[in-house]
């Protein structure tokens, strides 16, 4: 059952596809390495004893999109991750957003529509519902304005293969919204590379820990809530990169409801800045150098997830705990820094 993951040498890529291949599925890679490396293959090889196949392609390039499918039409299914995820860039460069976000969606979905099986899943995120406050959040709330252009491309994301479904029935897919993906692979074999400064709590907190940064800063510590920090629903990323498997199986087997459907994919709980700093703290043993600064424009408040949907629907459930996320998030800094 072969399945083609793009952006698979990327954070969550890479966890699902060593979630595809302990499943029993055959991989496709296609990655173009602008923010992955190599020997991420290496780290999901040693993992899995599978060596997935790998394509470097630029999912930009039309021609070579269209190519590879030729090349590959024995597709079962299609996950596709490749995207760019910096929400500061894509405020600097829209353009670059619109163009690697939207368009290689077009054109991986324009291919997937020449498949024997169209299943397609597709990367969104809790972004699209904005400033919020119905807590927690369901998949039925109303997406709000985008607030950056890289939130919008999700947005139009969503559309974009929400009106694809309506008028081809042989096309199958699901967005899973994901709230705040975090941790690596408990063997620390593969995890988080963020390039440059860390744009998320988790390894910016890691990376000061071990002394690649000197300080965190806690971005408001004055909010409406219980300890006055932001509030977000942290998810482990291999409970994640499970429920892609999962709702790739639902397509598979036909049993998805409507041939376009949606899912939150978060735990359910929302955590404090502070007590994700806590945490950090009771697990390394380590005293964190941090300092609660300004609050930052645009910060929602806080968000987590109404989980009932994808418990009760699609059958998946986050198992693994907060601790469980950054015990193996610090084993992965530690690890990759040794
Ligand atoms: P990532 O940057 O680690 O992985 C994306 C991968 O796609 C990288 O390996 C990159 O090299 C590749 N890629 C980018 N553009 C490409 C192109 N034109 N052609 C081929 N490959 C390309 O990001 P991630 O954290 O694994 O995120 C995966 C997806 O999930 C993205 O769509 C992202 O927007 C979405 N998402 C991420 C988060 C998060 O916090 N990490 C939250 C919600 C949604």
């Amino acid at each position: 059952m072969k399945v083609l993951v793009t952006g698979g040498l990327g954070y969550i890529g890479s966890h699902t596809v060593v979630e595809l291949q302990n499943e029993g599925y055959e991989v496709i890679i296609i990655d173009n390495l602008s923010n992955s490396s190599i020997e991420v293959l290496d780290g999901i090889t040693a993992i899995t004893g599978i060596k997935p196949q790998f394509v470097k392609l630029d999912l930009k390039e039309k021609q070579q999109v269209e190519d590879f499918f030729k090349r590959h039409n024995d597709v079962r299914g299609v996950i596709h991750f490749a995207a760019n995820k910096a929400v500061g860039e894509s405020v600097e460069n829209p353009l670059m957003y619109y163009e690697n976000n939207v368009n290689t969606l077009v054109y991986v979905l324009k291919e997937v529509l020449s498949l024997k099986q169209q299943n397609f899943i597709f990367s969104s995120s809790c972004t699209v519902y904005g400033q919020t406050d119905q807590l927690p959040i369901s998949e039925n709330a109303p997406v709000q304005a985008a607030q950056s252009p890289y939130g919008n491309t999700k947005q139009i994301g969503e559309e974009i293969i929400m009106d694809t479904c309506k008028v081809k029935p042989d096309l199958n897919s699901i967005s899973l919204r994901y709230f705040n993906p975090i941790g690596a692979h408990p063997s620390a074999k593969i995890g988080e590379l963020p390039i440059g400064v860390p744009q998320n709590l988790v390894p910016f907190i890691t990376q000061t820990a071990i002394g690649i940064r000197t300080q965190l800063s806690v971005f408001g510590g004055d909010y409406p809530t219980s300890d006055g920090t932001c509030i977000r629903d942290y998810i482990h990323v291999v409970d994640l990169a499970k429920a892609h498997v999962i709702a790739l199986k639902r397509l598979l087997d036909q049993k998805n409801k409507t041939n376009y459907e949606v899912f939150n994919i978060g735990t359910g709980k929302g955590s404090s800045v502070l007590e994700v700093v806590n945490s950090f703290e009771k697990i390394s043993g380590k005293n964190l150098n941090y300092k609660i600064v300004d609050r930052r424009k645009g910060d929602v408040i806080a968000i987590y997830a109404e989980t009932k949907k994808a418990n009760e629907i699609l059958g998946w459930k986050a198992e693994l705990t907060l601790d469980d996320a950054i015990g193996s998030a610090w084993k992965w800094e530690q690890r990759i820094n040794n």
